[in-house]
Order: C-alpha cells, then sequence, then structure tokens
C-alpha cells in the first residue's frame, strides 16, 4: 500500500576487505543489525532500514539502477562500472554523500622484478592482465601507450609466471602479494577508498530525512576515528 513507508536499503559486501569496517560503521552509527544472520537481507531493528549483503561488484550497478538507495563501495570498482556504463549507454547516475577512512589501496601496474621499465612507454606493445579493463584502458591512452588488455577476475598476480601477460594492473595495499609472486610495482593509475554512494532521484520525504540523520553520525564516528 502506498501509505506504508519505505524502507532504506543499503547495500554493503556480504564478505571481504569492506565488510567489517562496513559493518562497524553502521553499528558506530547506532543501527542495530542481527550479525549472526548470514541472510542476504538484514533487517535494521530500530530503524526502517535494511542492509543488502552481496558481492561488492554488485554494488554500483544496484544504485545506479535504483534498486538500492544507499551502498558502500570501493572507489575503483564504481568507477570501472561507470567507465563501462557510459560505454555501454547504460545509467551510471549516483551521488557520493561520503569518502570513508577505510577500504584505501591503489590500482598499480607491476612488471617482473628483473624487468627494466622506465615509465608508461616501456608497456607499448605489451599485454597487461587486469580485472580493471576500463581504468586500464583510461589510463593508457591518457599516456599515449597502446597496449593489449587481458580482462581476468581472479590471479591476475599470477598471469605474468603463467605466461598470459608480460605485466598486470592490480590493487595493491602492502606489496607483499606481488613480491610473493616475483613482481615489482612500478606504476600508480588510481587511488581508492570506500566511498557512501546514493541512487538519484531520492525522494521519499522519510528515507530523505533518515540519511539526514545518519550523515551527522557518520561524521561524528570519522572524526572520533581521526
Ligand atoms: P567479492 O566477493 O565481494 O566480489 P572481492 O574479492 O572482489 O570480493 P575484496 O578483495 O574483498 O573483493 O576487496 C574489496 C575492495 O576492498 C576492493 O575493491 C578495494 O576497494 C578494497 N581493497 C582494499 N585493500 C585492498 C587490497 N589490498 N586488495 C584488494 N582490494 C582492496
Ligand atoms: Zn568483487
Amino acid at each position: 500500500p502506498a501509505t506504508e513507508s519505505k524502507r532504506l536499503r543499503i547495500a554493503m559486501q556480504k564478505s571481504g576487505r569492506l565488510s567489517v569496517d562496513s559493518q562497524a560503521l553502521f553499528t558506530s552509527c547506532g543501527l542495530k543489525i542481527n550479525l549472526r544472520e548470514q541472510r542476504l537481507i538484514a533487517h535494521v531493528e530500530n530503524m526502517d532500514i535494511d542492509i543488502l549483503r552481496v558481492r561488492d561488484d554488485d554494488i554500483p550497478g544496484l544504485v545506479m539502477d535504483g534498486v538500492c538507495d544507499l551502498g558502500i563501495v570501493g572507489e575503483n570498482v564504481l568507477e570501472e562500472e561507470s567507465l563501462q556504463r557510459k560505454l555501454d549507454n547504460d545509467s551510471f547516475d549516483y551521488t557520493v554523500l561520503k569518502r570513508l577512512d577505510f577500504g584505501g589501496c591503489r590500482l598499480s601496474i607491476a612488471v617482473p622484478q628483473e624487468e627494466n621499465y622506465s615509465g608508461a612507454a616501456s608497456l607499448e606493445g605489451k599485454t597487461i592482465a587486469t580485472t580493471y579493463p576500463r581504468l586500464l584502458a583510461r589510463y593508457l591512452k591518457q599516456q599515449g601507450v597502446n597496449a593489449r588488455i587481458v580482462n581476468l577476475k581472479g590471479s591476475v598476480e599470477v598471469a605474468p609466471r603463467a605466461g598470459l601477460a608480460d605485466a598486470i594492473c592490480d590493487l595493491v595495499s602492502t606489496g607483499a602479494t606481488l613480491e610473493a609472486n616475483g613482481l615489482k610495482e612500478v606504476d600508480v593509475i588510481y587511488r581508492s577508498k570506500a566511498v557512501l554512494i546514493q541512487r538519484k532521484g531520492l525522494t521519499d520525504e522519510r528515507q530523505l530525512k533518515l540519511i539526514n540523520k545518519l550523515m551527522p553520525r557518520i561524521n561524528g564516528v570519522m572524526q572520533a576515528n581521526e
């Protein structure tokens, strides 16, 4: 029925590098979530909010298609999806409500340790494996470099050893994984953090009020963590 209030839907990563921090942020903001329930949808007990727990890759699309109202996702995944949707002429609108203080990482070019590297020009004519083909293509275009991009969903760091690529473009936080695979980080092409995003065209007054109530809490939690 039209009179029934719509619950605010927030998408977060189900399990992975963003889940613990996302859940902690919600909890710090006073949301009472049943953490033991490993279900897709978790109802917040004390507010009109439902938490949807999904793959991080699905979060930008859920918000851009208006299926979820808010989402927490890495800028790397968000930007990659936006670039892809622009190419496909799909909707790619959203608003960033807040850049968060977790999920920090960089998208970097890495090459075998014994390789000489003197800037992006060294990639000319090479094959580069990545999970982020659009971000990499944008970088290569900016640098005026022609290279072949191999799109891998996983195990990117083993691609050079497996003879699938000359270089990789992958997420790095400490560099330990690269080193373990005989690779060295040579260029950073994108710096990312987790962001809280909102769908375009959210007009329900109760939902907007709820967001206006949450934002100062998020700011407060982040200030307290500084
Ligand atoms: P899912 O199963 O949800 O698809 P995933 O394996 O794709 O998970 P994770 O490895 O959990 O993703 O990473 C989620 C996000 O965490 C990344 O997209 C990135 O924004 C951030 N992140 C922070 N540090 C790192 C890192 N060292 N490596 C990879 N991602 C990182
Ligand atoms: Zn993912």
